[in-house]
C-alpha cells in the first residue's frame, strides 16, 4: 500500500517527493494566531488542513513533532514592521485589561475552536513571549554575522547586504529581488532610520507608552514578529526541519523574511519543504467585516448571521473543509454548506452500513472485489498526491455507493472476499475518523449508535474488572463497582458471569 507521498513545495514551486531529514520522523512548523481577537474562519482553515496533514503523516507511520506557536506579542498593527501599535497592547488598552488578559481569553477561545472542530492539539505550542530570551540571541547573531545594524535603538536586518550575498531573498515568494529593493511597501515604516527601504526590524525600542517591553543590549524594547518563528522553530526543530507551513497571505514579508533570518543567523534555510493554504471566501469575495461579508466560527454554528440560513455543526464545516485541496481558494455559502451536510451525512450513514455487513465467509475474488481493492488504494494515491483529500473523498463516496447496493442486495457479498470487506470497514474507519479527523454526529443523540457504544464500554469494563477480581485485586473491582453505581448502572455477578442493568 506504500507510495511515495508528494508535497507541493511552495519553494520549489514543484510537487516533490517527501524526504524527510531523519528517516521515520518528521519535524514540522505552522504559523498561528496572533490572539488579539477571536480567531477567524479563514485561520480556521488553516489549521484544519494542517491538522489533516499532521493525521496524515502520522497515519503513515512517521513520528511528528507538530510546532504552532501563539503570536502575543510583536505583531504590530497593518502588519507593519515599524511604527505600528502592538496587536496584543491595543487591544490591552482599549479594554482596559493587562495584556496577557487579552492573551490569555483568545488563546482559550482559539483554542475551544479547535477543539470543536476535532484538530488535534500541536506537539509544542510555543509563546513569543516566553522567548524573548532566544529572540535575542537570534538578533545577535544575525547582527554578529554582519547581517544586521543597530539604530537608534533598535536593530534592523540588511537585506541589501543579504541580497549581494546570497541569492535567497525572494525565492519564497517568487518576487524579484530588484522590485523588493525599490518598491515602496505600507508594511515598512520609520524608513529614515533604515540603511534601505526594504530592511526590515528584528528588535524595535519601544515608545514610552508600550505596555510589553523587554530589557536588551539593544534597548528596552520588544522582538519583530517575523523573529519569534525563526527562533522558536529553531529552538524546537532544530537549523533545518522538514515542513513549514502558514497561510498565503504570510509566504510574503513573513516566511520571506524568516528564511533571510535563518540564513542570517545560523547559514541554514530553515526548511525543506514549504506549504501554503489558500483563502477562504464567502459568497466569492474576500472576507469583510465592513461590507457584512463575514462570519465567524461561532456565528456559523449558531446560523446567527444573515449570511447562512441556519447553524452547521461544526463537524459539517470541517467536512466543507475537506471538499477543497488545502492550495485552492474555498468559497463558503449557504447552497454549499446545505450540499456538506447532505454529503457529510451520506458518507457517515455508509459507514454504519458497512460497519454492520457481517461477511457469511465465503467470497470469491470477483470483478466486484477488485474493483473495491482498487479503490481503497486509491483513497491513498489520492491522499499522497499532496494531501488530496476532495479527491480521497470522492473514492469514499463512489464507495459509498457500493455499500448501499451490498446492503440492499444489489450487489452479492458473497462476490466479495472476506478480507476485503474487512479492509474496506477498516479503511472507512481510519480515513473519516484519524485522517479527516471528523466525528459521527449523526450517531449521537440517544440512537443505535449510542447503545451499540454503551453495550461495547460496559463490555470491555467488565472483562477489566473481572481481570483486577482473578488477580484479587480487590480494591479495583470494588472501585469499578461502586463509581458505576453512583451513575446508576448496577452490576450483578452470577454464576455465567457478570451483567449490567440501568436505573430509571
Ligand atoms: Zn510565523
Amino acid at each position: 500500500m506504500q507510495q511515495e507521498l508528494k508535497i507541493q513545495n511552495s519553494l520549489s514551486r514543484q510537487k516533490e517527493v517527501f524526504k524527510p531529514i531523519h528517516e521515520g520522523r518528521v519535524g514540522m512548523y505552522v504559523c498561528g494566531p496572533t490572539v488579539y481577537s477571536d480567531v477567524h474562519l479563514g485561520n480556521c482553515r488553516t489549521f484544519v488542513s494542517f491538522d489533516v496533514i499532521y493525521r496524515y503523516l502520522t497515519y503513515l507511520g512517521y513520528k511528528v513533532r507538530y510546532v504552532r506557536n501563539i503570536t502575543d506579542v510583536g505583531h504590530l498593527e497593518g502588519d507593519t514592521d515599524i511604527g505600528g501599535e502592538d496587536k496584543i497592547s491595543k487591544k490591552a488598552r482599549l479594554e482596559q485589561l493587562e495584556p496577557m488578559e487579552v492573551v490569555q481569553r483568545y488563546t482559550v477561545g482559539f483554542h475551544d475552536v479547535m477543539q470543536v472542530l476535532n484538530a488535534l492539539p500541536p506537539s509544542i505550542e510555543p509563546r513569543a513571549t516566553q522567548h524573548i530570551i532566544e529572540q535575542i540571541d537570534m538578533v545577535q547573531s544575525i547582527l554578529d554575522n554582519g547581517y544586521g545594524y543597530v539604530e537608534n535603538g533598535s536593530v534592523y536586518f540588511d537585506t541589501n547586504k543579504f541580497v549581494k550575498e546570497t541569492d535567497y531573498y525572494g525565492k519564497l515568494s517568487g518576487r524579484k529581488v530588484e522590485d523588493l529593493m525599490t518598491e515602496t511597501r505600507d508594511d515598512l515604516k520609520n524608513q529614515s532610520e533604515k540603511r534601505h527601504p526594504s530592511d526590515f526590524a528584528i528588535w524595535i525600542k519601544a515608545s514610552p507608552e508600550h505596555i510589553m517591553r523587554w530589557q536588551s543590549p539593544w534597548s528596552v524594547g520588544f522582538p519583530g514578529w517575523h523573529l519569534e518563528c525563526s527562533a522558536m522553530s529553531t529552538k524546537y526543530l532544530g537549523q533545518t526541519f522538514d515542513i513549514h507551513g502558514g497561510g498565503n497571505d504570510l509566504k510574503f514579508p513573513h516566511h520571506e523574511n524568516e528564511v533571510a533570518q535563518n540564513i542570517g543567523s545560523c547559514g541554514h534555510a530553515p526548511a525543506n519543504y514549504w506549504l501554503h493554504t489558500n483563502m477562504l471566501l464567502m459568497n466569492g469575495k474576500k472576507m469583510s467585516k465592513s461590507d457584512g461579508n463575514s462570519i465567524t466560527p461561532e456565528e456559523l454554528f449558531t446560523g446567527n448571521n444573515p449570511n447562512v440560513s441556519k447553524g452547521y455543526s461544526p463537524m459539517v464545516l470541517r467536512f466543507f473543509m475537506l471538499q477543497s485541496h488545502y492550495g485552492s481558494t474555498l468559497d463558503l455559502t449557504d447552497v454549499a454548506l446545505l450540499a456538506a451536510e447532505k454529503g457529510y451525512k451520506r458518507i457517515m450513514e455508509a459507514n454504519q452500513t458497512l460497519q454492520g455487513l457481517q461477511h457469511s465467509g465465503n467470497g470469491s475474488a470477483s470483478e466486484l472485489d477488485q474493483r473495491i481493492q482498487g479503490q481503497i488504494a486509491q483513497v491513498h494515491i489520492e491522499m499522497n498526491d499532496d494531501f488530496n483529500t476532495p479527491k480521497a473523498l470522492a473514492v469514499l463516496f463512489d464507495l459509498a455507493t457500493t455499500i448501499n447496493r451490498l446492503q440492499g442486495g444489489q450487489d452479492k457479498l458473497s462476490d466479495v472476499q472476506p478480507e476485503t470487506l474487512a479492509q474496506l470497514q477498516q479503511v472507512f474507519q481510519d480515513f473519516l475518523f484519524d485522517v479527516f479527523g471528523l466525528k459521527d454526529e449523526t450517531a449521537t443523540g440517544g440512537g443505535q449508535g449510542n447503545a451499540d457504544l454503551m453495550n461495547g464500554l460496559m463490555d470491555i469494563i467488565i472483562e477489566v474488572r473481572k481481570g483486577a477480581k482473578e488477580t484479587k485485586d480487590w480494591p479495583t473491582a470494588d472501585l469499578i463497582r461502586n463509581k458505576l453505581g453512583e451513575m446508576g448502572v448496577q452490576l450483578k455477578d452470577g454464576p455465567e458471569g457478570t451483567s449490567w442493568t440501568r436505573d430509571i
